[in-house]
């Protein structure tokens, strides 16, 4: 890998999202030597990828160079790497670019989507973690409109026109509610000759509200959005199948459609090499305690989505949002200064600072500790925290750019093909 040994304890840390982020610029003070890999050279913004894949804004304004956050740091080595195994009786880790040794390590590898078992829902569904694949969204639903345009059979053009998000929790509202706005706004004026009304946006959820994390109020407002706004919310209805062409469900309800989107779960993204009996949790997050040490490895941390902290408190850990991410990255820092000091460790303790979504122009609900609220004052604090926790001022002003320019103009131009994207049913293969 090209990286000699400093005086210096190495610590390497697995991921530059929220969580490695926030850990290594804590970190850029002290006196180690800081080993970051990701598979990605970009830090990515999750939160805003389904702006992406509705062509609301540019992949690139929602993505930051990791080697550009590092680059003041002169205790840093950052490489392109793909971590694939660990092995920690030997403090080594396996990667596809070669082996590294470590002195502590800290896997903040994040989360990936949970099909639960179902290869068919996976093979045939869309799924939205990454920006390649909310590009991929993007594509497909534009295509989506390109085809319906052709084709003479009416079924055919209702299926590419009808779009299923399963899934209701903060993704899958705001997913559904920007397809019914370019349902509203865009559709009419790009294809006159399209009957665009055809188009439906069905949001489909297990359990008997939307937003379950969320109040009760946030969860009925946002009902109440997404109903304005035209979007058929199907409550009480689990997804059991999907095989690229009809979605079944546990009740008589069907959906004959082209494009499935699953919002419906994650899992916690590992690394092989971890004894999964006693290290690893029924949700794939890797078991730590309120350190966020590994049993029986003092070296070995987890952060972020991947780390469940479990204690009597928190038998589930904390959720896999951003902010649990970079409160465990601050503390994790603050924790590894003090065992480089011989110190005792300082516990993790959560500080829930609310939670918050869109559903589209002027409607969005927030729950803070103290207060919650929910409409066009909603939807001003929603951009702002989200303008707030972006990296880099370049890609501030351009989200802030763009979300003027659609505010005023009712408009999303990013609605391009840039990168066609073919589906492939399990059948075809
Ligand atoms: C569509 C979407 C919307 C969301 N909206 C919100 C929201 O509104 N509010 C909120 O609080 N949270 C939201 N979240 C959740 C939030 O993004 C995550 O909780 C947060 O990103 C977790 O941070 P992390 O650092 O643990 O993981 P991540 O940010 O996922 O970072 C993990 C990093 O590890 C790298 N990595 C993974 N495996 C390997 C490997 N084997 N080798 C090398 N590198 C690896 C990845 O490339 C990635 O860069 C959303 C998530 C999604 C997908």
């Amino acid at each position: 890998m090209n990286i000699n040994r400093t005086s210096n304890p190495r610590i390497v840390i697995i991921g530059g999202g929220f969580a490695g982020v926030s850990l290594a610029k804590v970190l850029s003070k002290q006196d180690v030597q800081v080993v970051l890999l990701d598979k990605h050279n970009y830090h990515n913004f999750q939160p805003l990828l389904y702006q992406v894949s509705t062509g609301g804004l540019e992949p690139d304004s929602i993505a930051y160079p990791i080697r550009k956050i590092l680059q003041d740091y002169s205790n840093f080595q950052f490489r392109l790497a793909n971590v694939l195994e660990i092995e920690p009786d030997n403090n080594t880790i396996l990667t596809d670019i070669g082996t590294l040794k470590y002195d502590y390590l800290v896997i903040a590898s994040g989360s990936e989507t949970n099909y639960f078992g179902n290869t068919s829902i996976e093979n045939n569904s869309m799924s939205m973690k990454t920006i390649p694949q909310a590009l991929n969204l993007r594509s497909l639903i534009l295509e989506n409109f390109e085809e319906a345009l052709l084709t003479s059979n009416l079924q055919e053009r209702n299926a590419l026109m009808n779009f299923v998000i399963v899934g209701a929790g903060p993704t899958g509202v705001e997913l559904a509610g920007a397809l019914a706005e370019i349902k509203k706004g865009i559709l009419p004026k790009d294809y006159p000759d399209l009957d665009t009304r055809l188009a439906q946006i069905n949001l489909v959820q297990s359990g008997d509200r939307i937003l379950k994390e969320m109040s009760e109020e946030a969860s009925e407002k946002a009902g109440m959005f997404l109903e304005d706004l035209g979007v058929n919310v199907w409550k009480n209805t689990r997804v059991s199948n999907y095989d690229g062409k009809v979605v079944t469900t546990n009740t008589d309800v069907v959906f004959e459609t082209a494009t499935l989107i699953w919002a419906a779960g994650v899992k916690g993204a590992t690394v092989k090499g971890l004894d999964a009996d006693h290290l690893i949790s029924r949700s794939s997050r890797i078991i730590v305690n309120e350190f966020n040490q590994l049993k029986s490895y003092p070296n070995l941390f987890a952060i972020g989505d991947v780390a469940q902290v479990e204690t009597e408190a928190t038998p589930y850990g904390y959720p896999m949002m951003a902010q649990p991410a970079i409160q465990q990255g601050k503390q994790l820092g603050h924790n590894l200064k003090r065992l480089l000091e011989g110190l005792p460790l300082e516990p993790f303790i959560y500080k829930d600072k609310g939670a918050m979504a869109t559903v589209g122009r002027n409607k969005a609900v927030v729950d803070m500790p103290k207060f919650k609220f929910q409409g066009i004052f909603a939807w001003f604090v929603w951009m702002f925290v989200h303008l707030f926790f972006l990296i880099g001022f370049r890609n501030r002003m351009i989200v802030f750019v763009n979300w003027v320019y659609n505010y005023i103009r009712f408009d999303r131009e990013a609605r391009l093909i840039i990168r066609p994207y073919k589906k492939k049913l399990k059948s075809d293969e």
